[in-house]
């Protein structure tokens, strides 16, 4: 692994370690990556053998285990590629030209535990289990949407899926925590609930999200409406009641015109990743943080995604409330078209439109989620650059993280 940076102060400037020398392995085990780096990391006795000038110098290091070993990496990781076929694979439903990077189609056990991706299982080899056992990496999240193995690999579109219970049940045993999702498609995967009891006993929580289809799906699949919403929320709610750790992505309130449930129904916001809570975690963090001040002014302008687009006039109300001017514009998602509605999938393009024929001059901010660009550049799906976007709308947008704090920052 190329070393890119050493932080300043870290046990690897003490040894003298540069940018340009490369990490060849820990304890005689070469082929390492970021997992194995972020194992022994967290180690306070072990050999970290480094290329330096063409030499392997074998580094024999003793530290806390808090204690940071400082070294940053060049992001070249190869990414471990998804073996299925979903019916309902979001990036199948891409627009014809979006970037390559938006064709990748990543299962990777490495970035479940990292990032919160959800996983199949259907890629793992035994030495992979070994791995995740042994580095003990949890929590894991796991596409699992039905324990009943030919519909999973109906959904899948894998006819060499596993079942799924005998490895869960097997990881479970070994200590590993497990989030399972469902993703539902109607007429599909209608056995849910059955899903959800089976599952119980080796995972930590299931998240029900609905299927998205944009307007280049393909596949036939049924979209799902409100009426099978209202069915899925109250399935789920019968089974929270029956104690199951089994929770509604926020969309499926929205489709069925329900209110989402209390903030403490969400317990410990395990599945927000997915969207699950997110609506109210939003709203407790923006009202803890009003609740600190007397008075706002100024003129902002919010501008978000349909699914989202609720709360904003909520949060709105209550800025207007203590002296500020915020209105919210609604980006509808014209680049992918069906019923996208996150603000993550709102482009550059939608925002142009969505902001036609208002002025917003007077205007103090106007402020997106940082959802919407990519990660760590300001370059929206379209790729589109946010100057573009500013330059289009004639004025400065400010981007705002994704959190309650963060946006009402912006309006002191
Ligand atoms: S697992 Fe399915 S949904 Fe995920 S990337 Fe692969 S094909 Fe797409």
């Amino acid at each position: 692994m190329n070393i890119l940076h050493i932080t300043p102060n870290s046990v690897a400037e003490e040894l003298d370690i540069k940018a340009g020398d490369k990490l060849i392995g820990f304890d005689g085990k070469d082929k390492v990556d970021f997992i194995d780096y972020q194992y022994y990391s967290s180690q306070e006795e072990f050999v970290m053998s480094i290329q330096q000038d063409g030499d392997i110098v074998d580094f024999e290091i003793v530290k806390s285990v808090e204690e940071d070993l400082g070294l940053e990496f060049e992001d070249n990781i190869a990414i471990k590629q998804c073996r299925n076929k979903c019916a309902f694979c979001f990036i199948d439903q891409n627009p014809p030209n979006v970037r390559k990077s938006l064709h990748i189609k990543d299962d990777d056990y490495r970035m479940s535990v990292v990032s919160g991706n959800f996983i199949t299982l259907t890629n793992l080899k035994e030495e992979d289990y070994t791995r995740i056992i042994s580095y003990g990496l949890s929590p894991l999240y796991v596409s699992v949407h039905s324990t009943d193995t030919a519909t999973r690999q109906k959904l899948l579109g894998n006819l060499k899926a596993k079942p799924v219970l005998p490895i869960l049940e097997m990881l479970h045993a070994h200590g590993i925590v497990i989030h399972a999702q469902i993703v539902y498609c109607p007429t599909i995967n209608e056995d849910y609930v059955k899903s959800i009891k089976e599952l119980s006993p080796f995972v930590k929580s299931t998240a029900i999200v609905p299927l998205g289809l944009t307007k280049y799906s393909k596949n036939g699949l049924v979209p799902v409406t409100k009426d099978m919403s209202i069915k899925v929320v109250q399935d789920i709610e019968e089974l929270q009641k029956q104690g199951y750790k089994a929770y509604c992505g926020d969309e499926f309130y929205f489709k069925a015109e329900l209110e989402l449930p209390d903030y403490e129904s969400y317990d410990d916001f395990e599945q927000i990743s997915n969207g699950v809570g997110i609506v109210r975690q939003f709203d407790r963090e923006f009202d803890e943080q009003l609740a600190e001040v007397d008075k706002l002014k100024g003129k902002y302008t919010i501008i978000t995604g349909t699914l989202a687009t609720d709360l904003m006039k909520g949060i709105a109300s209550k800025c207007n409330a203590k002296g500020a001017t915020v209105q919210v514009i609604t980006a509808k998602s014209l680049f992918f078209g069906g019923d996208v509605s996150c603000a993550g999938l709102v482009t550059g393009g939608d925002i142009i439109s969505a902001c036609q024929g208002i002025d917003l001059s007077t205007q103090d901010k106007v402020i997106i989620p940082k959802t919407m660009l990519k990660e760590f550049e300001d370059i929206f799906l379209d790729d589109m650059l946010l100057s573009q976007v500013e330059q289009a709308i004639g004025h400065a947008i400010t981007v705002s993280a994704v959190d309650g704090v963060a946006l009402l920052e912006h309006m002191m």
